[in-house]
């Protein structure tokens, strides 16, 4: 049994077929695991899973998804993430989903059931997850800091949707990031969407704040960008520990946030009441 297998399928008699390609081919003729049959994963090392005498196999995967950490700054993708089209992979995971459905115990000809497969997985990959594929990543909208402003400006309260990507449920939170000019500023929006843009993935909140900041840093050319997310983990608080009360923070101070006078002022600002109009 592997922790972080390719993809395996449960064939209809539920025994597992242990990583290796099934027999589901695709309406289209399409054999999911026979396409990334030999194909390498990335990200988490791919392997057996240790003999453990405190912990059994569930056990282990359980503390990985509670530990929230995150492996690398990149999302762990596959090198053939985008050798299919979006169009096949709505189909695909909507015969997935439906074979998940259906393995719960679920009527799929029921009026109300039958149509979520296809819904799930359009928002999959058009919404959700839309975030995966770098074709999606916003431009950055530059101008020349023709006022010549040279204190930080600061963007916060913006809102934060993300997936945990160890248990599918919602991250719901706000994130606070600023940065101070070296010659170029951005359009404000574009933070807004930067936020969003990386939050459109199954993520950990670690990782999201280090890749907004270090996408900031890079469209920005300064090394002074300060990130901060304030998040509720739906995997928290409606599973395990059920703590609806916790929240989680993190921060990526780059450059000059590195400095305590820095840091401060902007968590002076964040800390101010919003405006509301
Ligand atoms: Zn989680």
């Amino acid at each position: 049994m592997k922790l972080n297998g390719t993809s395996s399928n449960i064939p209809p008699n539920g025994t597992s077929t242990n990583g290796q390609p099934s027999n589901g081919n695709h309406k289209n003729g399409y054999a999911l695991n026979k396409h990334f049959a030999g194909m390498p994963d990335h990200g988490m090392p791919d392997h057996d899973v240790p003999d453990n005498e405190l912990l059994n196999h569930d056990e282990l995967v359980d503390e990985i998804g509670d530990a929230h950490g995150a492996a690398s700054i990149d999302t762990p993708m596959r090198s053939d993430a985008f050798a299919i089209d979006d169009d096949l992979k709505i189909d695909l995971i909507e015969e997935h989903f439906r074979e998940i459905m259906s393995i719960l115990g679920l009527d799929l000809t029921d009026d109300s059931l039958k149509g979520s497969p296809r819904r799930v997985a359009k928002m999959y990959v058009n919404e959700i997850f839309s975030g995966l594929n770098p074709a999606n990543k916003p431009a950055p909208t530059l101008f020349d800091n023709k006022f010549r402003y040279n204190e930080m400006l600061v963007e916060k309260d913006i809102t934060v949707q993300t997936y945990c990507e160890h248990h599918f449920v919602p991250i719901i939170g706000r994130a606070h990031v600023a940065y101070i000019s070296s010659g170029k500023v951005i359009g404000l929006s574009k933070l807004n969407r930067v936020v969003e843009y990386f939050s459109k993935r199954p993520q950990v909140q670690e990782r999201l704040t280090i890749q907004i900041a270090e996408e900031l840093k890079r469209v920005l050319e300064t090394d002074d960008v300060a990130v901060i997310i304030d998040a509720k983990h739906l995997c928290v608080s409606t599973r395990g520990v059920r703590d609806i009360n916790s929240s989680t923070t993190t921060s990526a101070y780059g450059g000059k946030f590195s400095e305590e006078a820095t840091k401060q002022e902007f968590l002076r600002y964040v800390a101010q009441p919003s405006v509301t109009i």
